[in-house]
Order: C-alpha cells, then structure tokens, then sequence
C-alpha cells in the first residue's frame, strides 16, 4: 500500500493534502497548480474527468482531459466547449505548477478519467464517477494506490446493490420474446448508458437493427468513430409504425412517457438506470420494465474500491455520503463529505444529447 510506503519514511517535507486541495465554490481547487477539478462555474483553468453536463461544463478558458472526452466536449458544446483544450492521454504525466497531474481510466463512460494528483510528498486520486463492472464502451477502472482517495457515491447505500448487467439484458429479451407484436421502448442516458445497453444486447446475441431517437444519434455516432462497435442503428423518428412494432427504441429517459412514444405500437416502457432499484421511480416514470443497469458504482463496489486503494484518508464528494464516511471510519480509514454542490443524479435526469 502506497500509505505504507509513503509513512514509512516520514518526510519532514509532506503537506497533508487538505493544505493543497480546497473546496472553493466554483468547486475542487488544487491550489499549486491553480486549477479546479469538475468545477460547477467556467474558470480560467479545468481538469475535466468525464463528459456528462454535471461535470463538463461550457466556458472554461483552458480546460484538460482525455482526447475521447474533449471529443464528447466538442460534440455537445460546440465552441463553448472551452477557449483551448488539451488533451492528456492515460498514464501520460504533466507537470502543471507545482503539481504533477496523470488521467487514469475511471471506467464510468468513453474517455472518463481519475486525476492523479502529486504534490509535497502526497498523492490524490480524485476518482471523478466510476465503476469496476465490465463495459466494453471504455477502458476499465484501475485502482491507484494513494494518500487520499476522492470518491463519489451515487448509490452510497448498502441497499444498493446492482444485479449483472446480462440478467437485466435478459429481462429485456424476454419481454420481447413474450410481447413480438409490441414495440419496447428503453430510456437511456444519452452518454454512455445508451452505448452501453446496445453492446450488452449485441453480447447477449441480440443482432437485429435497434431504433434510436434523435436525441441519442450524435454521441452513437461519435463513439462508433472512436472504434466502439454498435451494429446496426436506424433512426427511430423516421421509421413506419409498422416497422416499428416488435422493435427495440431506445430514447432519453425524458421521451418515453412522453407524445413522442406513444406513436410507437403499443408501447412496453422501460428504462436502464441504477435508479430501477428504487421502485417508487420506476413508477413515478411510467416504467413497466425497470432495468437494473448503472455506470456507477454499487455499494459493494465503493467499498471494494476503498480496499483496494489502501488509502488511509477518504473524501467523498457527492451522493449519499453518510453511509460510506460511517463505513470508512469503521475500517480506520479518515473520512469526510466534502459537501460538493452542483452535481445531479445523472443517471436517471438529462434529456437531451
Ligand atoms: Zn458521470
Ligand atoms: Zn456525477
């Protein structure tokens, strides 16, 4: 364990990171190299860890990340996207100020990255959202170990617990299986859920054309060109109702219950998100098949991410942090909620793409 490693030769020198790292209202601020983590307002300098609206926002004058989330920036911002934007890729280091800063891959969406942070003899890993399920839309979480580890916790409750993702898929198959005539319309985050759901059906042998709604076609388009293999796509708004009966649609969450699908024939609703756990959602959503399927981490998965980092000081950023601040300090690690505001529970709320 790095902790180890680091406390075994006291370095007289070493400054404990919340001397460093400060939470300001534009967000996480690492102060030796002048620049913010996911901040909530443009600033003049940003790390971005992923692509999704609660963490990439518009108008920084200098923003870094990895090349697939400045590609997923580009797309959804235009211009706005930032005044200049490097790119880093993983395991590449640079030094910016006093601190060297490395993009790891966080396993959550395309291009979504941790930041390792050194600085005065310690390290930060500010884990932005993540997962440790396999996702073949991204490169997989690699824990680092560290001095302190920032982490979110979506579903930060030992209640939640995520089912394999293939048994979800199944539920799916099933249905259509059940209901040939029927039309299944599936609510799906338009960054990374929907990429994700579709190879889990083409893994799980699922090779007919899947209809999209217009709002999801960008960002299909942009991660087939980054070499994610979807299969066959076809616009849903401009198919037949006949050709869409017995067909699998897949839409933003905000769509299913709405006008646009109910022209569909007779539609099944449903909808892939960690939030189908909760039932009371599913109905409040018109969700008649809720699928269990979630880009962050379960319970299980924070607390064994927590071992396998081996840091002796945890942060925990945004979601339901009591839980894991308790469980933490239970297992002699130092934990806090740093209260961040600013970001949503993604999963289950954007609309648009
Ligand atoms: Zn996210
Ligand atoms: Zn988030």
């Amino acid at each position: 364990m790095s902790a180890a490693l680091h406390h075994d030769r006291p370095n007289p020198d070493r400054q404990n990171p919340d001397r460093w790292i400060k939470v300001l209202p534009e967000g996480l601020y690492v102060e030796p190299g002048g620049f913010f983590i996911d901040p909530v307002r443009a600033v003049e300098r940003a790390v971005i860890t992923h692509g999704h609206s609660d963490h990439a926002r518009p108008g920084n004058r200098h923003a870094l990340a990895t090349p697939g989330t400045l590609a997923i920036m580009r797309q959804r911002m235009g211009e706005a996207a930032g005044g200049s934007l490097q790119p880093l890729e993983y395991g590449e280091t640079l030094r910016i100020g006093d601190v060297t800063v490395r993009l790891v891959p966080a396993g959550h969406v395309l291009g979504s990255a941790q930041v390792v942070l050194e600085h005065g003899g310690s390290r930060v890993v500010v884990s932005g959202d993540y997962k440790r399920r396999f996702d073949r839309t991204c490169a997989p979480f690699e824990p680092v170990p560290c001095d302190v580890f920032v982490t979110e916790a979506t579903f930060g409750l030992p209640v939640f617990r995520h089912p394999p993702d293939l048994g979800e898929v199944g539920k799916l198959l099933h249905s259509m299986a059940l209901f040939p005539e029927r039309s299944h319309v599936v609510g799906v985050y338009a960054l990374g859920k929907c990429q994700r759901l579709i190879t889990l059906l083409r893994a799980a042998g699922y090779d007919r054309p899947i209809y999209l709604h217009g709002a999801l076609e960008p960002l299909c388009a942009l991660y087939r060109s980054l070499g994610v293999e979807l299969g066959e796509l076809r616009p849903a708004t401009v198919a037949a109702k006949e050709e869409l009966a017995g067909a699998l649609v897949l839409a933003p969450p905000g769509a299913i219950a709405d006008r646009w699908a109910r022209r569909l024939a007779d539609p099944v609703v449903a909808m892939a998100s960690g939030w189908m756990r909760v039932r009371q959602r599913a109905r409040q959503r018109g969700v008649e098949l809720p699928l269990v399927i979630s880009d962050h981490a379960d319970w299980d998965e924070l607390c064994r991410t927590l071992d396998d980092v081996g840091a002796p000081e945890v942060w925990v950023t945004h979601g339901r942090e009591e839980a894991l601040v308790h469980h933490a300090t239970g297992r002699g690690i130092r934990a806090c909620a740093l209260a961040l505001i600013g970001f949503e529970e993604e999963d289950l709320e954007e609309v648009g793409a």
